[in-house]
């Protein structure tokens, strides 16, 4: 039809366009591994990136392949989030604290060509580097190194063309990836568009979701390994606001530090960094002040009342967020609505305890035994969520597209309410998975390998909570007739093959594992039993 609008292509360099030419001179500021601070402006970070698309591209890395970081948050790793996709191809952010069999799986089923990482992850890499086939290490410190097997990054930068040109992405092409732990057998990547990035951000910045702008100073704690940082480092740049990359100190006084001397508005990550950051503040009364007002975002895991209520005694405001891998990561934000303006304290903390409203353009419905759920605040169901930055299918995972319903919904695996306000609360997680710290365990992994310990009959793991981590797995043990095995014993023999975050705190011995109708542990009964304040 005639009159149209024009055909515009919502990509990354978009954004870094707008960054560049209104907000050239605005900071980025980065805690390094020696502690010191580095600063430059977004400009300084476009000139970069620019070069990276450019020194990628001479080593032969074409649009559409996948470009590997394993690092912290700082400003070259920002530089990939930009230059990357400015190239065409697609940043796929590792996650470090993955066991080397993870890691070495997750390289492999990308296809992986290029790997940028920091000097001082070298271990981590050394863990599946003889595993996996990458063509180029490129090695990431703020000075330029001296590996002569690998590629130095500032080396690259400096001698590549920095007036390069790349055609313009389309909006529909890969931009970045992520791979999710968030169900049961292999992890499952996630190919997040320019265009799903894009108005994650716009909807991310929106008053009414977390309310962004160029006014703000923003400090992702959240890794930037974790779902794109929780888009964080794009809607920043989208809407020019000065970015605090903590490097590899996430402890609550380096925080705080950063906080203050930064005048930080902004800051997110997982409930177990709150929790250090109000340990921090309490130790020593009067030695911190964060600036007045600080908008706190914490998801990932559930945020307990009692850390909203503690931050606002001290001025600061949570705000609770929930969202996956599979959704860009925001989908649903518990800012209070206007409706409980009048209510009282106590209706207001727990509408903001609970996990929120679904943010613009994200649609959500929960499906019970009979069917979609109403939205009474009371009815139970596994929620389901659509929308322009949900995924549509898993890369290259024929095993997992149950996930996705035949009509075009995504199933989270969380089990919630819906009120008539269109809050969600998360009850239970129908998957087998158990949340420590915003890392996954996979309770079936740990059941698999102490069922091939020469004592055990059956063991089932579940998720018990835990004050500082959330959840933590205790594992529950039938042993063969006339067979013994101590508790120790048990870890030890875990302990080879796993994370050390993933072995179990404690075991508890029994006779019998209550079990489903369709033969699966009866996880419910076991939580009833082991599960708060249970003795075992
Ligand atoms: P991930 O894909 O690792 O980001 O994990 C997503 C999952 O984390 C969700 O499906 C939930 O089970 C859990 N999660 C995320 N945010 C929250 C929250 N605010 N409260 C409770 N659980 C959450």
């Amino acid at each position: 039809m005639d009159g149209l609008m024009m055909a515009y292509e919502l990509t990354i360099p978009a954004i870094l366009r707008r960054a560049e030419s209104l907000f050239g001179e605005r900071e980025i500021v980065t805690r390094l591994p020696d502690r010191s601070l580095h600063r430059y402006t977004y400009a300084d970070m476009g000139r970069r990136a620019r070069r990276l698309a450019s020194a990628l591209r001479s080593l032969g890395v074409k649009p559409g392949d996948r470009v590997a970081t394993l690092a912290w948050n700082h400003f070259q790793h920002l530089e990939a989030y930009f230059g990357v996709p400015m190239l065409g191809a697609v940043v796929h952010t590792l996650n470090l604290r993955l066991s080397g069999d993870d890691l070495a799986y997750i390289v492999g089923h990308a296809g992986d060509t290029v790997l940028l990482v920091d000097e001082g992850l070298l271990p981590v890499f050394e863990k599946f580097r003889e595993r996996v086939s990458i063509q180029h290490v490129i090695v990431m410190s703020p000075t330029a190194t001296d590996r002569p097997d690998l590629l130095d990054y500032e080396t690259l930068l400096s001698s590549a063309d920095p007036d390069a040109e790349f055609p313009e992405p389309r909006e529909a092409d890969a931009a970045a990836m992520c791979f999710s732990s968030g169900t049961t057998g292999k992890p499952k990547g996630v190919l997040y568009s320019h265009r799903a990035v894009v108005l994650h951000s716009m909807a991310e910045a929106m008053v009414d979701t977390l309310g962004l702008s160029q006014a703000d100073t923003a400090l992702p704690v959240v890794p930037m390994f974790h779902v794109n940082a929780w888009g964080m480092p794009f809607t920043c740049a989208l809407v020019g606001a000065k970015q605090v990359l903590p490097g590899p100190y996430l402890d609550g006084d380096s925080l705080l530090e950063l906080f203050e001397g930064e005048k930080v508005t902004f800051t997110a990550g997982v409930p177990t960094i709150w929790i250090g950051i109000l340990a921090a503040l309490e130790k020593t009364p009067g030695r911190w002040n964060p600036p007045a007002g600080l908008r706190m975002v914490v998801g990932g895991s559930a945020a307990p009342l009692s850390l909203i209520k503690a931050f606002d005694r001290h001025g600061l405001k949570v705000i609770h967020a929930w969202g996956m891998t599979e959704t860009t990561p925001l989908a649903a934000v518990s800012n209070l609505r206007s409706e409980l303006t009048g209510t009282s304290v106590d209706e207001q903390y727990a509408a903001r305890a609970k996990q929120g409203v679904p943010v613009p353009f994200v649609e959500v419905r929960a499906r019970g035994d009979d069917g979609l759920i109403p939205h009474d605040g009371t009815a139970m169901g596994e929620l389901e969520v659509r929308g322009p930055w949900i995924a549509g299918a898993y890369y290259d995972a024929p095993d997992g597209q149950d996930r996705f319903t035949p009509d075009g919904w995504f199933k989270t695996g969380d089990v919630v309410t819906i009120d008539a306000l269109g809050y969600m609360e998360i009850k239970d997680r129908s998957k087998d998975l158990i949340k420590s710290g915003g890392e996954w365990i996979s309770s079936v992994a740990l059941e698999n390998a102490l069922m091939g310990h020469p004592a055990v009959s059956e063991a089932a793991v579940i998720a018990i909570p835990d004050e500082k981590w959330q959840e933590r797995p205790l594992a529950v043990v039938i042993l063969k007739e006339g067979k013994q095995a101590t508790k120790e014993e048990l870890i030890d023999f875990l302990r080879p093959s796993f994370a050390k975050f993933w072995l179990p705190d404690d075991v508890a011995f029994t006779a019998t594992i209550p079990r489903t109708a369709t033969g699966k542990f009866l996880k419910t009964a076991l939580r009833d039993t082991y599960g708060a304040g249970a003795k075992h």
